[in-house]
């Protein structure tokens, strides 16, 4: 291939959707992507027989997600999550009482006046912990799913302007055949080279140069869709190298955790399709949320995050089904734990080198890092794109698709 007018690196979903663009604008493209295989953090495993995604699941935000008018497009079928859920919440091992829900669903209104009166009030910014009620019964529970299991980080550590404004909002949908395979068809037919990781990038001059195994490759612009945590690492040595504030930004924007894990043997449990079910904590304790039976599939995801899921990955794989079964067996009873199949599948967000985290939140008084993360360099000729970059729907796989649109827009105008 001649060498292409915009060289994009990584093939997840922002990606992906730069390329795309550069395609619809009728320039050359070509997408560089470290693994053997594209979508990045979006992923469908078919290890357990059933569809299970690995990252990504949900299409947030739906009513103005661009994905689902794509989804559309391609015939694949999307069915609205919050609609079909079955919640189920559990004190230890039996179901919460009717009073027991009520304050439940007060303390989330709770937390949700919270941090719009405290962002409404101005000043500075403030942990959202700082911001939301604690010591109630359920506050712990609220916390531990805002925090760790929604923004896969503690409250402590979150940015509350940050937090407020990429809150998720709208409808949840799921695609039947997995986020990842919807995510696969998209890239259909675009020129990506695989098993392509970058270790060095010079810019700043009229062509870019990417090296790596594959050689050099020359390229007018380039959209850099990396990873926040990746690029911190260094795992691509920019030549010269970034400005200094920029790479304040990726660090003010560190990746989160979470592990999951998935398993089938399911019927044990008596749960309807599209079950989810969590359970009271104590402040301090873990939440792992399980949603069970998506599509009436034999599958159980369980969910952790932040502090735990760190240390539950570092413990390994077998560490992190002990600890999971032990959870189904204090909600559902022993005899349920025991029907699970041996042989779940583990995530390892965290190790995975082209990932290294989940998605990002902004460090408290950073929200502002998302803009400078974003902002184009070298008049337009590098940008950087991907889920950070989005300063409403960060953390999403939509974010990530419209940064890589919003990068190649900058792009495009560079090489007029
Ligand atoms: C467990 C989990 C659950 C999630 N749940 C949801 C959800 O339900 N809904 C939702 O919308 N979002 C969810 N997300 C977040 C979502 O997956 C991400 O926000 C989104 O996929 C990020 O896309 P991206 O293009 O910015 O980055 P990535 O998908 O990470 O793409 C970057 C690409 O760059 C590649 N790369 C890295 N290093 C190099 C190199 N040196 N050279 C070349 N290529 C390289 C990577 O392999 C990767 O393919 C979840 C994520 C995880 C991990």
């Amino acid at each position: 291939m001649a060498d292409p007018d915009v060289l994009v690196i990584g093939a997840g979903a922002a990606g992906i959707a730069a390329a795309r663009a550069v395609r619809a604008a009728g320039r050359s493209v070509l997408v560089v992507e470290a693994r053997a295989r594209v979508g990045g953090r979006v992923v469908t495993d078919g290890r357990l027989g059933v569809p299970f995604d690995l990252g990504a699941a949900w299409l947030h935000n739906a009513e103005g997600n661009p994905l689902v008018p794509l989804a559309g497009a391609l015939g694949f079928r999307l069915v609205d999550s919050d609609a079909l859920r079955r919640e189920q919440t559990r004190v230890g091992g039996r179901l919460a009482t009717a009073e027991e829900e009520a304050a439940y669903g007060a303390a989330w209104d709770g937390f949700a006046e919270a941090v719009r009166a405290r962002v409404a009030a101005g000043g500075p910014d403030v942990s959202v912990a700082a911001a939301v009620p604690r010591g109630g019964d359920w506050d712990a529970t609220v916390a531990a799913w805002q925090g760790d299991i929604i923004a896969a980080a503690p409250l402590e550590r979150l940015s509350l302007q940050d937090f407020a404004a990429t809150a998720l909002d709208g409808r949840n949908m799921l695609p039947e055949a997995g986020f990842g395979t919807l995510l696969a068809a998209l890239a259909e037919g675009l020129p990506i080279r695989l098993g392509a990781g970058v270790r060095r990038l010079r810019w700043g001059g009229a062509w870019a140069e990417a090296e790596g195994d594959f050689g050099t490759i020359r390229a007018r612009a380039v959209v850099v869709t990396l990873p926040t945590d990746v690029l911190v690492a260094g795992a691509v040595r920019f030549d010269p190298p970034l400005p200094a504030e920029v790479v304040q930004a990726a660090q003010d924007l560190p990746l989160g955790q979470v592990v999951k894990v998935g398993f089938r043997g399911v019927a044990g449990l008596g749960l309807p399709e599209f079950s989810s079910v969590d359970r009271q904590v104590a402040p301090g304790e873990a939440l792992v949320a399980m949603s069970a039976r998506p599509f009436g599939r034999d599958l159980l995801a369980c969910h952790v995050g932040g502090d735990a899921a760190a240390a539950l990955e570092a413990a390994g794989d077998a560490a992190a089904e002990d600890f999971m079964r032990a959870e189904v067996a204090l909600r559902f009873g022993a005899q349920a734990a025991r029907g699970l199949r041996a042989g779940p599948v583990v995530t390892n967000w965290m190790r995975d080198p082209f990932a290294r985290g989940v998605y990002s939140t902004a460090r408290v008084g950073r929200a502002a890092a998302r803009g400078v993360l974003a902002a184009p360099l070298a008049g337009g000729r590098l940008c950087l794109a991907g889920e950070a970059c989005h300063a409403r729907l960060a953390g999403t796989v939509g974010g990530a698709w419209e940064s890589g649109e919003v990068a190649v827009g900058n792009v495009l105008a560079a090489l007029q």
